[in-house]
């Protein structure tokens, strides 16, 4: 399962901070995940509770907030959100050269802990 081990990679990296700066318990945790990461915020959240017990996330909650890819068409410059059912079309003049800028990223905006 992708989320599972992206969950925990996310899990390791907090806790390494954490650690760093002698937080013993963290309290919530929100990350931001990419249109185009293909990773599912339900499955995300199922990861992060599935994984928790017994670590300093036992009573943390878990935020997760998308961001979605921005598209520019190189014909027109026309801006658009991207529509994973309409696909990679600019919605103006129909032309498929597309820039696509972010929506690929992922990572913890913060945590909060003590
Ligand atoms: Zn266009």
């Amino acid at each position: 399962m992708h989320e599972l081990s992206l969950m925990q990679n996310v899990l390791q990296t907090v806790e390494l901070s954490a650690e760093q700066h002698h937080i013993c318990r963290i309290n919530k945790v929100k990350l931001v995940i990419g249109q185009l990461t293909m990773a599912l915020p339900d499955s995300l959240l199922f990861a992060f509770e599935a994984l928790k017990p017994g670590t300093i996330f036992a009573n943390a909650s878990l935020v997760v907030e998308e961001q979605k890819a921005r598209c520019q068409c190189r014909r027109c410059r026309q801006e658009f959100e991207l529509d994973e059912f309409y696909g990679l079309v600019c919605p103006q003049c129909g032309n498929i050269d597309i820039q696509v800028q972010g929506g690929d990223e992922m990572y913890v905006d913060f945590y909060e802990g003590e």
